[in-house]
Formats: C-alpha cells, sequence, structure tokens
C-alpha cells in the first residue's frame, strides 16, 4: 500500500478512498490487522467484525472504520454493556446513531470495552476485565469508554464513539492522549443508547484531532422524532468553527477548578495552554462556579436514581440472561444477584434508596434544586466568557486497581466533567501534554466548540503515539 495509513486523519483517509490511492477493503484489512496484533495486550474490543456492518451510503467520511462502545444498539449485534445480564443479548433495532453512520457510509468494525452499564471512570467493572492504557500497560485507560478511548490511541481504529454521562468521553480522550467530545444535551439522539442517567446521557466521538471530530459531529448531530428530548434546533455545520480565529476569544478559567487536589503536572500543563491562548490573542478571565463544590454529590444523587429507574427492565424475563427459580420474585433475586456486578449493585442500592418514599424530598428533590444552581452558575459565566477551559481531570491515569476498594476517590476524580452534564452544556477533552512518566494531560472546554482551536492545534495538541 503507497499510504502510510497511520499518519493520516479519519478524514484523510477518505479522501484517499475517494481519490482511488487506497480500497475501503485495504484500509479495512490494514486497521484489522492492528486489531489483531495489538489488543490482545490493551484489550479494547469485546467484538471485532468478520465483516464491517453493511452501509447504506456515503458521505466525506466514507470507508472510514468506526468502534462503538458496547452500549450502543446495532441491529443483529450482540449488545452487552460489558455486563454478565445482558451478555447473550442481541439488539433488535439500530441506534439512530448507528443509523447516521450507515447512511454517511462508516465502517462499524467492532464493538469496545466499558465499565459495566457504563458505572465507572476505569473500565475495571467491565464483566470481560479492564482494558489497558496503551501508554502505560499497568494503568486503566478512563473510563466508563476506555475501550474506545484506546482503541483511537493506539490506532486500531481511526474513529469511535462513546458515552458520557458523567465524564465517560472526556476522561478516558484524556488518560489516553485523544480528543473526546461531549455534545450538548439533546444534539445527539439517545435512541438505541442503553440508558444509564436519562437526564445526563449524551454520544459523542473519539477521535486524534478536532477536524475528524467536528466531521464526525456533522454525521451523528441532528433532530430525532425517537427521543423525546432531542433538539429541535438547528445543527451547525460544525466544520466552521476549525476555521475561526482565536483572537479576541475570551477564555475563563474558574478558580475552583485549579484549586486543592489538582495533580501539579496537570496544573502545570494547564498554566502552558493558558499562555499559548494568551499568546495566539485570546482574553484571559478570571471566573467563578461556585457551586462547583456540590457538583459530585448532587450526581451522586441524580445518576444512580435514573439508573436504578432504568436498569428495573433487566429483570431476567425481559432481557437477556435467566435464572431458573419456582417464583417471581426468586427469578429476579436470582438473576439480578447473579448478573448485575458489585457497582451496578452498589448505584442501584443508592438510587432506590434516594428515591424512595420518605427520602425522596431530602435527596433527589434536594440534588435537583442544586442542580439548577450548578447550570446558573454556568449560565452567570457565559455572560462574560466564550468558553471555559479546566483540566479534564485532577490527575493523569491511575495504577489498574488503585481505587477499586475505594468507590469515594473513583467518584471525586470526575469533579471537573461532571457539572458539564449536569448543565447539559457541551465539552470536550483535548491532549495537552505529558507527564514526567510520558502519561497524556487532558484540558476541557466547555461551552462553544472547537473554536479556533483546529487552526492553533499544532502549538496547543502534542498528538503522539503510544508505541
Ligand atoms: N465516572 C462517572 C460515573 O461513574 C461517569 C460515568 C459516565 O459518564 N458514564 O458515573
Amino acid at each position: 500500500m503507497a499510504k502510510d495509513l497511520l499518519k493520516l486523519s479519519g478524514l484523510e483517509i477518505a479522501e484517499c478512498i475517494k481519490n482511488t490511492e487506497v480500497s475501503k477493503d485495504e484500509v479495512l484489512s490494514f486497521f484489522r490487522k492492528r486489531i489483531d496484533s495489538i489488543d490482545p495486550r490493551i484489550k479494547s474490543f469485546v467484538e471485532v467484525y468478520s465483516e464491517p456492518v453493511k452501509t447504506l451510503g456515503g458521505s466525506n467520511l466514507a470507508g472510514v472504520p468506526i468502534a462503538l462502545k458496547d452500549n450502543i444498539c446495532i441491529k443483529g449485534k450482540r449488545i452487552s454493556c460489558a455486563s454478565r445480564i445482558l451478555s447473550s443479548h442481541i439488539s433488535v433495532y439500530d441506534a439512530t446513531v448507528v443509523k447516521r453512520l450507515k447512511e454517511a457510509g462508516l465502517l462499524i468494525a467492532g464493538t469496545t470495552n466499558m465499565d459495566e452499564f457504563a458505572f465507572g471512570s476505569s473500565t475495571e467493572s467491565s464483566c470481560y476485565g479492564p482494558t489497558r492504557n496503551p501508554w502505560d500497560l499497568e494503568r486503566v485507560p478512563g473510563g466508563s469508554s476506555g475501550g474506545s478511548a484506546a482503541a483511537v490511541a493506539m490506532r486500531l481504529v481511526p474513529f469511535a464513539l462513546g458515552s458520557d454521562t458523567g465524564g465517560s468521553i472526556r476522561q478516558p480522550a484524556s488518560f489516553c492522549g485523544v480528543v473526546g467530545f461531549k455534545p450538548t444535551y439533546g444534539r445527539v439522539s439517545r435512541y438505541g443508547l442503553v440508558a444509564f442517567g436519562s437526564s445526563l446521557d449524551q454520544i459523542g466521538p473519539i477521535t486524534t484531532n478536532f477536524i475528524d471530530c467536528a466531521y464526525l459531529l456533522n454525521v451523528i448531530c441532528g433532530f430525532d422524532e425517537h427521543d423525546s428530548t432531542s433538539s429541535r434546533k438547528d445543527t451547525p455545520d460544525f466544520t466552521q468553527f476549525l476555521r475561526k480565529d482565536i483572537k479576541g476569544l475570551r477564555v475563563g478559567i474558574p478558580k475552583e477548578y485549579f484549586s486543592a487536589g489538582l495533580d501539579r503536572e496537570v496544573e502545570s500543563a494547564l498554566k502552558e495552554a493558558v499562555n499559548i491562548f494568551k499568546k495566539q490573542g485570546a482574553k484571559i478571565v478570571d471566573v467563578s462556579l461556585p457551586h462547583t463544590e456540590y457538583a459530585v454529590a448532587t450526581y451522586y444523587i441524580i445518576a444512580p436514581s435514573e439508573a436504578s429507574s432504568n436498569l428495573e427492565r433487566f429483570d431476567g424475563i425481559r432481557y437477556g440472561m435467566r435464572k431458573d427459580a419456582s417464583a417471581l420474585i426468586e427469578l429476579y433475586k436470582k438473576t439480578r444477584g447473579a448478573g448485575f456486578g458489585d457497582e451496578a449493585k452498589r448505584r442501584i442500592l443508592i438510587g432506590t434508596y434516594s428515591l424512595s418514599s420518605g427520602y425522596y424530598q431530602a435527596y433527589y428533590m434536594r440534588a435537583a434544586k442544586v442542580r439548577t444552581l450548578i447550570k446558573k452558575d454556568f449560565e452567570d459565566v457565559f455572560r462574560s466568557v466564550d468558553v471555559i477551559l479546566t483540566p479534564t481531570s485532577p490527575a493523569a491515569a491511575f495504577k489498574i486497581g488503585e481505587k477499586t476498594k475505594d468507590p469515594l476517590s473513583m467518584y471525586l476524580s470526575d469533579i471537573y466533567t461532571i457539572p458539564v452534564n449536569l448543565a447539559g452544556i457541551c465539552a470536550v477533552s483535548f491532549p495537552c501534554g505529558f507527564t514526567r512518566n510520558n502519561l497524556p494531560i487532558g484540558a476541557q472546554l466547555i461551552g462553544l466548540l472547537t473554536q479556533g482551536l483546529v487552526s492553533n492545534r499544532r502549538q496547543i495538541i502534542t498528538i503522539r503515539f503510544p508505541s
């Protein structure tokens, strides 16, 4: 093959296919070979299809392979959410994003590993075992879309989709050194995404760069009558933001995101990013999001409450696994007892408790009120700035097993990503440096898209390959 596909972005690969410099089959077999030889070490895939899912059309991304997190329905394919309880379930319909990918001619190559039902920040709660971080195999890739982020970082596929309820696209993107975008709530249809927290969930792209990210957003965003919370606003052409200048852009730096608990190496990488923005003519503005400290507590009431209700359907009767029993309640108990892992059970218990009569007012209702305050913080700040720049995660990737015995410390690591979901706004994580141990560091831009970043991306992003 004349072209070195590893050096090309997704968009460039599609262009080469269009110019007949390379065929779709060659592209596919190139990435399939990479998956076969490298993935046994990383374990980012749950299933690699022997033939990609049939496409129904074309676009400027036609022919580019993409992997989907294992919680997105692809008709006729296995979907498990990395849970024993769903391990033999076959999707009976296509998610709207899958329909859109097929219509755009992208090749769905397989499904990627995740935390069970997307509960987690490390991909360790998967029933298939953990995915490994391509930069250091002893470390987690982040989660819950850890398989998608690791696969893109290792160039096993040019594109992947993840889902983000409290950070699950952005945090693994930051741990693996790639770009991960959480769209505004309602922009991408949730139809066919297995629900975790229905008021928070969004599907989004994971790519190696902003250009691919914008093109992929153009494919997946848009109104869908199958999702009652789908936005009716016109979808912009996301690639227009790639050409805008950074000059005069007002960039807010929230003090609450640069306080105790932030790793020093992450902090200095962020300071460096701020300087680059300044040099490019952006205006740096100190801002405050005063309710940030309540975000984790608020999220860990709202998300498990919605999850406990959404998971009721996995009862051994309607979907997936069933344990035999002589009575109905016993069947539920046995199936759910054996089918769910520890973290899923923990969330079901927390959620059922906070929704139960007598506690609903004290927990769920209260959390809903604090959520409004967090949303208002952002509305206030966006009166004086265009975007907000923060770290994506307080520290770089942690070791496998390091936090599994202490769920609270795992929950606290979501502090910078969760407020965005509670407010329903968009944010992107992009690579902004490396630690001394050669682990990627991610920065997060909240609010207006990728404005200016692409024209300046070479200065800001150090895209490197794990070896
Ligand atoms: N880490 C967060 C959680 O465990 C977010 C997960 C997600 O976004 N799916 O809930």
